[in-house]
């Protein structure tokens, strides 16, 4: 079960107005959701003292919200407060982030919510950068775009091609045939490749490594870079990678740049693959971190690098609920 909360404001205190933005509130959540009636188990709703004329709760009855509980409240009179507002909290039966929606002059509410926010997370293999992608985008109800999948799918197909990485025009050639998307489902990204979902296969070791050679050439990332910067134009979301504080995004209201020491990052690794199933011994993923590191960092294009402005965090001891906590903390400070 989700909550999903809204708000939106009324021109003048008359029953037809408050009808329309009620009517008008609910039918955005329920589309912004993708909720149909029998998800929804309550509507509670509640509005400022200079709305009198109609009790939102029935507003929402008379708009065809009759069969679950409806409960109105009335809020307490604070001064400077924004007038003649509805305030709503819906619970519904849903396992997806919910999607808040805030109308009219309730916009200034949620400015988290209602504008665009792009956060750029950066950080070595292992820094722990997509699990805190996801508790962020979880807790902020944004998406969260791992660009690493981007270049590891590029990656398996040049592997799936037989294609020599060292060998730029074969990996050209393999960019000019490559059929790459990014969706999204209930607010997970799924990377498809030829058209098929391809989130498990780029995960190997093997990928990882030729993701990082294939990365370093500019007709790769120029082309993924494009296709990041399409995505953050039009969803709120939290983006990890190497570059997207210095490269991608550099004028990005939000940079992080994770840390931790190279033991530390192939220890989460190695556990990371032991609980898949993987016999890959510790020594190994440590050298693959350190030779992902040294070519992440010394490539010529775009190196991995902590943006001026980034605020850095080192997540040798912390938790990455700790380190999501941090991260929160200073967006919802600065919006
Ligand atoms: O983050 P992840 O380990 O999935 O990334 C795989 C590889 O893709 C990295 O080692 C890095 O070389 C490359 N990459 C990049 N720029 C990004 C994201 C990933 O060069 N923004």
């Amino acid at each position: 079960m989700k909550a999903i909360r809204g708000a939106t404001t009324v021109d003048n205190d008359t029953p037809e107005e408050i009808r329309r933005a009620v009517g008008g509130l609910l039918s955005e959540i329920m589309a912004k959701n993708n909720l149909s009636y029998g998800e929804i188990i309550c509507i509670m709703l509640s509005n400022t003292q200079d709305i009198k004329s109609l009790y939102p709760a029935k507003a929402a009855r008379e708009c065809g919200f009759a069969h679950c509980a409806l409960y109105s409240s009335l809020e307490p009179d604070i001064d400077n407060s924004l007038k003649l507002c509805i305030r709503v909290m819906i619970l519904a039966e849903i396992d997806k982030a919910p999607t808040h929606v805030y109308l009219g002059k309730a916009e200034c509410l949620r400015k988290d919510i209602t504008k665009i926010i792009n956060i750029a997370l950066d950080g070595p293999a292992g820094s722990g950068k997509s699990t805190v992608s996801k508790l962020v985008a979880e807790k902020l109800g944004i998406l969260y775009l791992d660009t690493g999948a981007m270049y590891r799918a590029i990656a398996l197909k040049c592997v799936r091609e037989n294609a020599d990485y060292c060998d730029k025009d074969a990996v050209k050639h393999i960019l000019n045939g490559l059929d790459l998307t990014i969706d999204y489902r209930d607010g997970k990204q799924i990377t498809m490749l030829d058209g098929a979902d391809v989130g498990e296969s780029i995960r190997t070791p093997q990928v990882s490594l030729l993701a990082s050679y294939v990365s370093a050439y500019s007709f790769v990332r120029n082309k993924m870079v494009e296709l990041q910067r399409q995505i953050a134009a039009k969803f709120s979301c939290i983006l990890d990678g190497r570059d997207i504080g210095t490269n991608v995004l550099p004028g990005c209201e939000f940079k992080f740049f994770l840390t931790a020491s190279p033991e530390v990052r192939a220890k989460r690794r190695y556990e990371e693959l032991c609980a898949k199933g993987s016999a890959q011994p510790y020594e190994d993923v440590l050298k693959e971190i350190n030779e992902r590191d040294f070519q992440d960092k010394n490539r010529a294009v775009a190196p991995l690098k902590q943006a001026s402005d980034a605020i850095l965090i080192d997540t040798s001891a912390l938790t990455a609920e700790q380190v999501a906590a941090v991260i929160v903390e200073n967006v919802q400070r600065k919006i």
